[in-house]
């Protein structure tokens, strides 16, 4: 599966923290992320992930059109739902093009826990069925 990444500033550690602990189901998919968000979780972890840009720089827009292209089967966008940043990404556009193409995604630690226990379990394998580039790393 191609999993994307995405964490506000203050959610950062948490979704590194998040990573390490599922580091073992997550090393079996393709991840990719936004710049910062990637490289946190890289150096935290050692998975192989495909940065983009900085969320500031448009990073967030290069998973968007990932998202609207279907290339994406799992989204894991931690947000601050506090204190959001101007330069974050604008997580509306993001969660409505997930919407749009039954993307699943999670937006907190614990939806995140659940759609990475349904993954292991082989609940989102219908992924295979409507996205042919996703797949398992093998
Ligand atoms: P980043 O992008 O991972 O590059 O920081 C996300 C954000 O801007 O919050």
């Amino acid at each position: 599966m191609n999993i994307a990444l995405i964490a506000h500033d203050s959610k950062k550690e948490l979704l590194t923290q998040f990573c390490i602990a599922y580091c073992g189901i997550l090393s079996h998919h393709n991840i990719c992320a936004t710049g910062t968000t990637g490289r946190l979780v890289e150096d935290a972890t050692g998975l192989k992930i495909s940065r983009f840009l900085s969320g500031s720089q448009g990073g967030d827009q290069q998973i968007a059109s990932l998202i609207q292209c279907n290339e994406i089967d799992l989204l894991l966008f931690f947000r601050d739902p506090l204190n959001p940043k101007p330069h974050e990404p604008n997580d509306y556009d993001i969660l409505r093009l997930c919407d749009v193409h039954s993307i699943p995604v999670a937006t907190n630690i614990a939806t995140a826990e659940s759609l990475i226990m349904g993954l292991e379990r082989g609940d989102l394998d219908w992924r295979n069925i409507v996205n042919p580039k996703s797949g398992n790393k093998q």
